[in-house]
């Protein structure tokens, strides 16, 4: 009898894991990132981008800063929209909307429109920089305002995470000279990324009964070069399919612009925020620099 309960419970498990679908796309941040102590920025975009069609991924998207785009950023930002990929706005010059005016905040966009608007693949969806919306209700209105005028909608992400800091931790030991634990690294930036996943999915499920669509934050950088094929793999053994961000943002979770300051964890995060959860419960433990360099001293770095 108990034998048959607990067949019964592992049958409705997994059909309840198989009914609910885990849908996740990835997007890259700062594309062209310049080269850097690891590797030259063109090599990166061939990494890259024979990594994800490794993987079987045929659509993910580039939100490119194109400041002041040289010919051979400009080459890169094509090659990855040839692919399939698609190509969005992440302003200009990078800018914090907390430290200037609604104006002067869409003039950068509308800047980095006017170069990207004419790539191949190009999608008017906007990410702002730190994911911040600035520090008024007024600026993030007035902005939120002036990018529906654009003809714009948001690229909103639904799960934050340190990416950008681990690839910096791997840089700065190859700039001074400290050799570090290639396997170890992987592991570490792995381990992260999946907690990342995990636990914004859990505030989800807490907040809106559901997982979403989600949509996560990585950048055009060394680590995602490295290990995306590898986080891939990881994201499929963990029941997760992987889908174009177009598919993601007909998610039900698109049309909500959250009535909150509190948008740099990202929309699921945002959402939960106005529905009573504190920030610190919405914040994983390893977007934290103190904590990541500790975990990157004790793991990767070789001990001399
Ligand atoms: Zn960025």
């Amino acid at each position: 009898m108990r034998f048959l309960i607990g067949l019964i419970v592992t049958t409705a498990l997994a059909l309840a894991g198989a009914a609910e679908a885990r849908e996740i796309a990835l997007t890259f941040d700062d594309a062209p990132i310049p080269d850097s102590a690891i590797m030259a920025g063109e090599a990166r975009t061939q990494k890259l981008l024979a990594a994800l069609k490794a993987a079987g991924i045929a659509q993910a998207a580039f939100f490119a800063t194109p400041r002041d785009l040289s010919p051979s950023g400009k080459a890169r930002l094509i090659a990855y929209a040839n692919a399939g990929h698609i190509i969005a706005n992440h302003s200009r010059t990078h800018p914090d909307l907390r430290n200037m005016t609604a104006d002067a905040y869409l003039a950068d966009i509308a800047e980095a429109d006017g170069i990207l608007r004419d790539l191949p693949n190009f999608h008017a969806w906007f990410r702002f920089p730190f994911l911040s919306e600035g520090d008024t209700r007024e600026k993030r209105d007035a902005v939120r305002q002036g990018l529906r005028g654009m003809g714009y909608s948001q690229g909103y992400v639904t799960i934050d995470n340190y990416d950008w800091y681990l690839n910096a931790l791997a840089n700065n030991a190859k700039r001074d000279g400290k050799p570090i634990d290639d396997a170890a690294f992987r592991e570490l930036y792995l381990e992260t990324l999946m907690q990342a996943v995990e636990f914004h999915d859990a505030i989800a499920v807490r907040t809106l009964g559901r997982s979403p669509r989600h949509v996560l934050l990585l950048h055009e950088n060394d680590t995602s070069a490295m290990f995306v094929g590898d986080l891939a793999a990881a994201l499929r053994k963990a029941g997760w399919t992987i889908i174009s961000p177009v598919d993601a943002y007909q998610d039900p979770i698109a049309t909500i612009e959250p009535d909150t300051l509190f948008l740099n964890q990202g929309r699921v995060a945002a959402i939960a925020h106005t529905k009573g959860a504190k920030p610190r419960d919405l914040v994983h433990e390893r977007e934290d620099e103190a904590v990541l360099d500790k975990l990157f001293a004790e793991r990767v770095l070789k001990q001399p």
